[in-house]
């Protein structure tokens, strides 16, 4: 059984009888059609459910250690590939940190074709294909899932930061998780093409990785967030902390993040940040996205949380019939229909809080109090948390708020968050 690191950096898991090259996931669509129109529009959340999308292939994706110092995700999922969590029957196939753009890029090539074929056989014109659902040809469905025991087809498991990860570090060079912005996706994707049409030269070993080494990065994964159905990305903090999930903007994106087994989700802090995996999923309308902070970095009770975390991620969209399913079939009470099929229901004991704002820590910074505020902590307005070369740092939401987050006081990096604000949402 292959461990994800360091036996490879990435894993693609497919049911069998399943060749990805053949069909289309359904976020695809999605994103050829209503989605880039109206975001917002409830319509979109419908896809999957009746019509068009049903039964469409699901494609999910998981990242670990986006944070190299960050490893319960990847921890949690070699536990589950040691101790038989997918079906023997699974095809596994290793990709090395280089191959994998080239594997999807090939991958969805492929598909191109295909539905231009089905296009042209239809009696259709290939040019409209992109321009509007309506005109998206189906291709053949993928086979019935029959015994399998998951409600995809695909999964895609990647380490983050592969330079990080031996290291021990949060990043090598730069915030890999800052930098998934569109001026830098686009600049790293067009490199990166260059490189590829300026001949098969591939770098060799004994050459140092441009610095950066984070930017040559940026590609593969941004590639993979925009190609797959659901994506999860697994974090921890340097603070001990209660786990909470980090739901992008879209209302499907809240649905996903609040079925997860945590306290809290956090809602508008993608707002308050630039440049995380859940900026580029909502950038690219790639709505069954979230991340999760699982808990303090090392804490056994973090990688305990990411097991479960992982686990409920693998186990959404899965038959009704099977004896684990944490949802009801019916649509109607899972939450805003997804494009992957019905979602789990919100946890009982999840408080949902809404960000306001995020504190970034300048020269100078420290905490007024040792320890400092615990995470979830209420602090009252016009409490002094911490203090700056430029004079207090304090609460200053009516009524006071609650400190998301907080940064370890040994951990500071200037120009990175200390915390975040948040208050209770109105809407849930
Ligand atoms: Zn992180």
């Amino acid at each position: 059984m292959p461990t994800l690191f360091p036996a490879t950096s990435a894993l693609l898991i497919t049911r069998p009888g399943y060749d990805p090259r053949l069909h289309t996931p359904v976020s695809l669509a999605l994103r050829r059609g209503r989605w880039w129109e109206d975001p917002t529009n409830e319509d979109n959340f419908r896809f999957g459910k009746e019509g068009e999308g049903a039964g469409a292939p699901v494609e999910m994706l998981l990242t670990v250690s986006v944070h190299g110092n960050e490893q319960c995700g990847l921890r949690a999922f070699n536990a589950l590939l040691d101790n038989g969590f997918f079906p023997a029957s699974a095809v596994k196939r290793e990709l090395q940190d280089e191959d994998v753009l080239g594997f999807y890029d090939e991958l969805l090539l492929h598909r191109e074709r295909e539905r231009e074929r089905t296009a042209a056989d239809a009696g259709g014109g290939g040019a409209e294909l992109s321009a509007n659902l309506q005109h998206t040809p189906a291709l053949p469905p993928p086979p019935p899932r029959g015994t399998w025991p998951f409600g995809w087809d695909t999964l895609t498991v990647v380490l983050g930061n592969p330079h990080a990860v031996p290291v021990g570090k949060r990043f090598v060079d730069v915030n890999l998780n800052r930098l998934f912005r569109k001026e830098v996706v686009q600049e790293q994707v067009g490199e990166r093409l260059k490189n590829r049409t300026s001949g098969p030269e591939k770098r060799g070993d004994d050459q140092a990785f441009p610095k950066p080494v984070e930017l040559a990065l940026v590609p593969t994964l941004a590639y993979l967030i925009s190609h797959s159905s659901a994506h999860l990305d697994v974090h921890s903090t340097s603070s001990p902390t209660p786990a909470f999930s980090i739901p992008h903007s879209a209302p499907i994106s809240k649905a996903f993040c609040s079925g997860f087994p945590v306290d809290y989700s956090v809602q508008g802090m993608l707002d308050v940040q630039e440049g995380t995996t859940g900026c580029w999923a909502r950038e690219v309308g790639m709505g069954v996205a979230g991340t999760v902070e699982c808990g303090q970095h090392d804490d056994e009770e973090t990688y305990l949380k990411a097991v479960d975390v992982i686990k409920h991620f693998l186990s959404i969209n899965r038959p009704s019939s099977s004896p684990s399913v944490s949802c009801s079939p019916s649509p109607s009470s899972c939450g805003p229909s997804s494009p992957i099929g019905p979602l789990p229901t919100r946890q009982a004991s999840h408080k949902i809080l809404q960000c306001t704002s995020a504190v970034h820590c300048k020269p100078g910074f420290r905490y007024v109090s040792t320890p400092p505020p615990s995470a979830f902590a209420y602090i009252s307005e016009g409490e002094v948390v911490a203090r700056d070369d430029k004079g207090d740092i304090k609460c200053e939401t009516q009524g006071g708020a609650f400190l998301i987050m907080p940064v370890a006081p040994q951990l500071v990096h200037d120009g990175e968050e200390a915390w975040v604000w948040g208050v209770e949402a109105e809407a849930q």
